[in-house]
């Protein structure tokens, strides 16, 4: 009898324990393009609390390519690029020639994304989701979107992305999301215009800290500052570039046929049918200020081919170094960018931010490079559900930061 009254204790705890972490709230900030020292400029008092009083990493490792939809599925699903199959923000399927295009329908079809976003898990175990902006938030399938999901534009105020955030979640307890994603593009569009080390960059490192700082006392202001965990992620960094740093491979590649998506940092290349030695040798025999790769011999640590859709031949430039034929090479000079991501991602300069606050996570706990795909099994543990099959994420490398 004593023994059935301690289990039934036992039971009591382990589920007020599971409804505890079935309360708990994460709002997830991406700043595209915040590169990982933009937060030691003195110029980020809201990020500066978070790494106070909550867990702040030296870096945030993307994966390759270092480019913003890839990425931001990396982070959501836990995956290598080459596994959820988002490869690039443009890019063709070989087979039927279709193309995944940034900006275009394209980026709602279900069939490119192979992963499970975290929203459609927590949807799956009875958790509502909402996002204001997330890459691949906007999907044609129902149970694939987030219950709360908005249209992408790039220039809807800032400020009232977060009042709506505080509107969500004030909503009755069993329609109001747990889980939130907020995202941002003014730091990725500065540093491509005028370079992540100029002072148009630092006004735009400033807007976005306001903006977490209004987000903080909005939270407060609902009374929710204890219950709400904060995570603040970027995709990529960014580096300077320079019309003086250029290899065109149009004229390397001189009476050779094939097709090429990207430019820039990476190069895809598919060869005509026959052409595929011929290219890789051309290349390989000028490599200078970029190192060229077929799908076969791209080394294991860039996880970058084994997806059907990724080219034979894979071109990557060095930091700081543009891949560019006539035509893109003109409109360089003609409109130098300042910046640009998308190179190796073992590089710093492409590496983003993490930092964390709120109730599960340690204070004041400063740890070395986190990698992006281990975000998704830090959610899954803060939520406590079983994450999807078959991610590269691990909770071992991320899980030491919660409490
Ligand atoms: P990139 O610098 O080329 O890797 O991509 C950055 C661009 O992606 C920015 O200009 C954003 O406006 C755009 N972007 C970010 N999120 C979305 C979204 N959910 N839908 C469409 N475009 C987006
Ligand atoms: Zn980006
Ligand atoms: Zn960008």
């Amino acid at each position: 009898m004593k023994r059935l009254k301690y289990f039934f204790i036992f039971l009591l705890i382990l589920s007020f324990q599971l409804l505890a972490q079935r309360n708990s709230y994460v709002i997830l900030i991406s700043f595209d393009g915040f590169r990982y020292d933009y937060a030691n400029r003195g110029i980020t008092p809201n990020i500066d609390k978070m790494k106070k009083e909550g867990v702040s990493a030296s870096s945030f490792q993307p994966c390759f390519p270092s480019k913003t939809f890839p990425n931001h599925q990396s982070i959501i699903t836990g995956m290598y690029i080459e596994n959820h199959g988002i490869i690039a923000n443009k890019f063709e399927d070989p087979f039927t020639k279709e193309h995944y295009r940034l900006g275009k329908k394209s980026t709602t079809q279900s069939k490119w994304y192979l992963g499970e976003p975290f929203w459609e898990t927590a949807e799956r175990n009875g958790i509502k989701t909402a996002s204001f902006y997330w890459p691949g938030s906007e999907l044609d399938l129902k149970y694939r979107r987030p219950t709360y999901v908005k249209h992408y534009n790039q220039n809807f105020p800032y400020y009232a992305r977060v009042d709506t955030i505080a509107k969500w979640l004030q909503m009755p307890n069993p329609i109001r999301p747990h889980f939130i994603t907020l995202y941002y593009s003014l730091t990725d569009t500065y540093g491509h215009r005028f370079g992540p080390n100029s002072k148009e960059m630092n006004f735009a490192i400033s807007r976005v800290d306001s903006v977490l700082g209004y987000l903080f006392d909005k939270v407060k202001k609902i009374g929710m500052k204890d219950s709400v965990n904060f995570i603040l992620v970027s995709d990529h960094g960014m580096t300077d570039i320079s019309p003086k740093r250029v290899v065109n491979y149009e004229k390397i590649l001189n009476g050779l046929k094939y097709k090429t998506e990207a430019g820039g940092p990476f190069l895809l290349i598919t060869p005509a049918k026959g052409e595929k030695e011929k290219i890789y040798k051309r290349l390989k025999t000028n490599e200078d200020h970029y190192k060229v790769y077929t799908k076969e011999n791209i080394p294991k640590y860039f996880h970058y081919s084994k997806n059907p859709f990724i080219p034979e031949v894979i071109v990557i430039a060095d930091l700081g170094w543009e891949l560019v034929n006539n035509k893109s090479l003109k409109e360089f000079k003609a409109h130098p960018m300042k910046g640009d991501h998308g190179f190796d991602n073992h590089q710093l300069n492409m590496h983003g931010i993490f930092f964390a606050l709120g109730p599960n996570f340690k204070k004041g706990y400063k740890t070395g490079t986190i990698r992006n795909i281990d975000v998704y099994p830090l959610l899954c543990k803060i939520f406590n559900i079983p994450p999807h099959a078959g991610i590269d994420g691990k909770l071992e490398r991320i899980g030491y930061i919660l409490k």
